[in-house]
């Protein structure tokens, strides 16, 4: 088994995306096999503020050394809205249904109606602060179309593609995917710094 490191998450999706873009010279521990139970604040204003905040808690609390993400829907004709609100865009329930009618309602009227995916990933390493970022850029649509993912997938549409990401399913868009380029990079600093 390779090295170990802390992922600031307990979702079994991410956990299952990261351990197989990274391969088994890493073993990837969740927050609950560390034992940590608490739901770390994400009170910062930005992507990278509440995956360092994120990292950061982990690494004060356990000293071990961990990496964590933050992702947001950004929508230029939205003031790159819902951006950092994204998972409570439409209120505390967060919903996604609601989250999805709420862009669409704000679009409605607007000519531009691109978006992108935008991943930021802290890693602490010793007491050094790493950040990656991974984008993909594409389009908000009317309809919802697709059943897989999770999230605005169904009314996101990459580029290059004439697809939904609910509809183009995992394998194809764990290749293509925001959060997908900002673990390979990860991975990349990683190997290139000996951290195997
Ligand atoms: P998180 O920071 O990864 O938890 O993402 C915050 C919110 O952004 C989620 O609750 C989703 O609504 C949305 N989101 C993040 N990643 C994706 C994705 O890959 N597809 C669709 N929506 C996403």
């Amino acid at each position: 088994m390779g090295k170990r490191i802390v992922f600031a998450t307990n979702n079994k999706h991410k956990l299952e995306e990261i351990r197989a873009i990274l391969g088994s010279s890493f073993e990837i521990l969740s927050l609950e096999d560390i034992h940590c139970d608490v739901d770390i604040p994400e009170t910062a204003d930005t992507l990278e503020g509440n995956a360092l905040l994120k990292a950061e808690y982990v690494k004060s609390h356990f000293g071990c050394d961990c990496f964590a993400d933050d992702t947001g829907l950004e929508i230029p004709a939205l003031n790159n809205e819902p951006g950092v609100f994204s998972a409570r865009y439409a209120g505390e329930e967060k919903s996604s249904k609601a989250n999805m009618d709420k862009v669409r309602r704000e679009l409605k009227g607007k000519d531009d109606w691109s978006a992108r995916f935008r991943t930021v990933l802290a890693l602490i390493i010793g007491e050094k602060k790493f950040v990656f970022e991974g984008t993909v850029n594409g389009k908000i649509i009317e309809e919802e179309r697709g059943s897989q993912g999770f999230g605005y997938d169904p009314i996101f549409v990459p580029v290059g593609y004439e697809e939904t990401f609910a509809e183009l399913g995992n394998d194809i868009k764990n290749n293509i995917s925001h959060r997908a380029e900002a673990i390979n990079k990860l991975k990349n600093f990683l190997n290139e710094n000996n951290q195997l």
